[in-house]
């Protein structure tokens, strides 16, 4: 039997749609070092006014506007509090410390993705000669895939900022958040995002995750912050020229992409739903599109025999600490069922 190839290691693989390479086609370009791309301005204008900050900036990945954004709260011998999984602590080759002399000061999570408000308090340091200067919370929402609860971002940014430091928000998949918190509350995704947000000084946005897009992320902040990131991205080889094509693939993925998300996130619902049941595995219950799977008992030892057999059978995924599964675009229920019916013949062989 041929089976087609589904691709469930991140929703960062999809392929444009003809309607994207069109857009990006049409887009018209100017060299964005001079501040001379339309596209580029057009789409730094859209993502700013849709998340309710001044400026905005378009980044090449999420890991370079994470750097930024920190680099641009924090001077050399400041700190940022962050938590253990953030990305941009864990993931991103402690780029803040290395580029910046910024020290993270991580934090562990709670059972549900938060920190802790007491111990975020406890980790500011007072202002004297043996400590590093606290200056940036960063928060990540959504976090392996998980909401944050909207009251806890409040609560955490207030906090925050009731002791003098900036907020940043690493919003990569802000969208999926977004739209899980439509889902409870019955608004919609662009408004909730853009509530999220401004509970921040800065938010940093991927375009190339669940919206689609081939390549791009955004920083969005104050006109200064973001003349302050500007200089940092230059510095850092993030000065792109005739980027309006990729510009436009971002832009039209915000204007056609934020509402199909809710359908990546039935589709992870699917997927967990079809594991249940299984001996030796144990499934987390998705809130968004990424469904975190355990090997447990014998099974334990078994996961990377599981993904070759996956591998097998056109279903592709990874595990770094457990198993992870991505649903995107270009996944539909089809896909998920081959999914779900080769992970469940591994465990009756
Ligand atoms: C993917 C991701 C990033 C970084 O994006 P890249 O474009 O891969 O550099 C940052 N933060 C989070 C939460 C992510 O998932």
């Amino acid at each position: 039997m041929v089976h087609k190839i589904v691709d469930l290691r991140s929703d960062t693989v999809t392929q444009p749609t003809a309607a994207m390479r069109a857009a990006m086609q049409a887009a018209p370009l100017g060299d964005d070092v001079f501040g001379g791309d339309p596209s580029v301005n057009a789409l730094q204008d859209k993502i700013a006014a849709l998340l309710g900050f001044e400026a905005a900036l378009f980044m090449p990945t999420g890991t370079q506007s994470n750097l930024c954004a920190i680099l641009a709260h924090c001077q050399r011998g400041d700190e940022y509090l962050v938590g253990q999984q953030a990305h941009c602590y864990r993931w991103e080759g402690g780029g803040a410390a290395v580029f910046g002399s910024v020290q993270p000061q991580p934090l562990a999570h709670q059972l549900d993705g938060t920190l802790d408000l007491g111990e975020i308090e406890a980790a500011i340091k007072p202002d004297d000669a043996h400590f590093a200067r606290t200056r940036l919370l960063a928060l990540e929402n959504t976090l392996g895939g998980r909401l944050l609860p909207f009251g806890y971002v409040q609560q955490a940014t207030q906090l925050a900022a009731s002791k003098g430091l900036d907020r940043h928000l690493d919003g990569a998949r802000l969208f999926n958040a977004a739209t899980a918190q439509a889902a409870h509350t019955g608004s919609d995704a662009r408004a909730g995002a853009r509530r999220i947000a401004q509970c921040f000084d800065s938010v940093s946005v991927c375009f190339s995750k669940g919206l689609g897009a081939p390549v791009g992320s955004a920083l969005c902040g104050s006109r200064a912050f973001i003349a302050r990131a500007h200089r940092i991205r230059k510095m850092a080889g993030g000065g792109l020229r005739q980027a309006g094509g990729l510009a436009a693939a971002a832009s039209h993925a915000l204007d056609h992409h934020v509402e199909q998300l809710a359908l990546d996130h039935a589709l992870a619902r699917r997927l967990a739903g079809g594991l249940a049941g299984i001996e030796g595995l144990q499934v987390e219950a998705p809130q968004t599109n990424i469904v975190f799977v355990d090997l447990t008992g014998a099974a334990k030892t078994r996961s990377a025999d599981l993904l070759r057999h996956l591998a097998g059978c056109g279903i592709q995924a990874t595990g770094l600490y457990r198993l992870r599964f991505v649903t995107h675009l270009d996944v539909d229920a089809e896909g998920i069922d081959q999914a779900a019916a080769a992970i469940r013949q591994f465990f009756m062989a």
